[in-house]
């Protein structure tokens, strides 16, 4: 297999009206970094506007564009898996299409992982640019409750934007889970990570990707992949339920045998609402694990691809993932049971 020095992954979806400066702008700093060295692995997440035309025609103009449609929407992180499987450099950069995160850190980036003999140099954001104050508050607060849960100390702040070694991005792709967190798991794979502070800009065209429920299902997988507190939760609760139970039970007896009659409508909806509260949001953290549980069961393939443009170096399947080991190598006979 032919190794280049630098692979720029980038997962697209509806990215139409970014792609041509994207390719313009990555490809310049790949050769200010690499020279001649690099591929450019675009990755088509089931767009609907005209983004898989546009990279054909990309690939076909550069031989350095790999493009992958893949069957549908597989979700940013799946996407984002499936160009790091089917890339084959030596350094990885994760970027997105629309251009908030400046390719042209890369030079800083591989220079600080030259110095600091790093494995991961993520980008850690500084400003961000021209992005709502609800997207600016909910991220900063996702990060920081993050934080607070998760046993992998997962940097703040900090998007997928990250270069990376080649024996990193193997060992992340080691991990096999579908709930795809892949900042965190980057976090979790160890080896040396150093921060570099950067501005985030603003998205060059068209509008964000992330919809509330894509943010939400997003967050709801980072702290269900990375922690079990909200499982302990339910035991806190049921703990302190118990003690106050005890201490009602009590009052209520003493009030009995005293003979005080026990008016009750409102001090028995209190109870009845607050416990059926608790009880079904307890029930809903529980859910939450049992279907990532019965999804990763399931062992489906991460995600399937459609069709390819330009010059994969690995080895791709259509209708399948990417891997790197021949696909028809034949096993040897099943051995002897006993
Ligand atoms: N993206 C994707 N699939 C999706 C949603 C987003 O591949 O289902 C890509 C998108 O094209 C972009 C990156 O993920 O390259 C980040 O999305 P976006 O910029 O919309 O997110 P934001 O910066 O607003 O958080
Ligand atoms: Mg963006």
């Amino acid at each position: 297999m032919i190794r280049p020095a630098l692979s720029i992954v980038i997962p697209c979806y509806n990215e139409e009206a970014c792609l041509d400066a994207l390719h313009a702008r990555v490809s310049a700093a790949a050769r200010a970094a690499v020279g001649e060295d690099y591929e450019v692995v675009l990755v088509n997440d089931g767009s609907r506007d005209a983004s898989w035309p546009v990279m054909q025609r990309l690939a076909a103009g550069d031989r350095h564009v790999v493009a992958i449609n893949l069957s549908r929407n597989h979700g940013h992180q799946l996407a984002l898996t499936a160009g790091l499987d089917l890339c084959a450099g030596d350094q990885i950069l994760i970027i997105d299409a629309d251009l908030q995160d400046p390719p042209e850190l890369l030079s800083e980036m591989r220079r600080v992982m030259a110095a600091e003999e790093a494995d991961v140099v993520y980008a850690v954001r500084r400003k961000r640019e021209g992005e709502t104050f609800f997207k600016k508050l909910t991220a900063a607060a996702f990060y920081r409750v993050l934080d607070r849960v998760t046993d992998t100390p997962i940097p703040l702040d900090t998007g997928d934007f990250r270069l990376m070694s080649r024996r990193a991005l193997d060992a992340l792709l080691a991990l096999p889970e579908q709930a795809r967190f892949v900042r965190g798991m980057v976090a979790w794979i160890g080896f040396r990570q150093v921060p570099l502070a950067y501005d985030r800009a603003e998205r060059i065209a068209g509008e964000s990707k992330y919809p509330l429920a894509k943010m939400i299902r997003f967050a709801l997988d980072a702290v269900t992949g990375f922690s079990t507190a909200p499982l302990r939760f339910a035991s806190h609760v049921g703990l302190w339920l118990t003690a106050a139970s005890v201490l009602l039970v009590i009052y209520i007896l003493g009030a009995f045998a005293m003979g005080h009659a026990l008016p009750g409508w409102t001090s028995l909806m209190l109870v009845v609402v607050v416990l059926g509260a608790v009880q079904m949001f307890v029930l809903g953290m529980i859910g939450e694990y049992l279907g990532r549980l019965y999804v990763e069961a399931k062992r489906r393939p991460l995600y399937l691809v459609s069709d390819v443009a330009g010059e994969v170096k690995r080895h791709v399947t259509l209708g399948f993932r990417a891997e790197d080991v021949a696909p028809n190598t034949p096993s040897g006979p099943e051995p002897d049971a006993g």
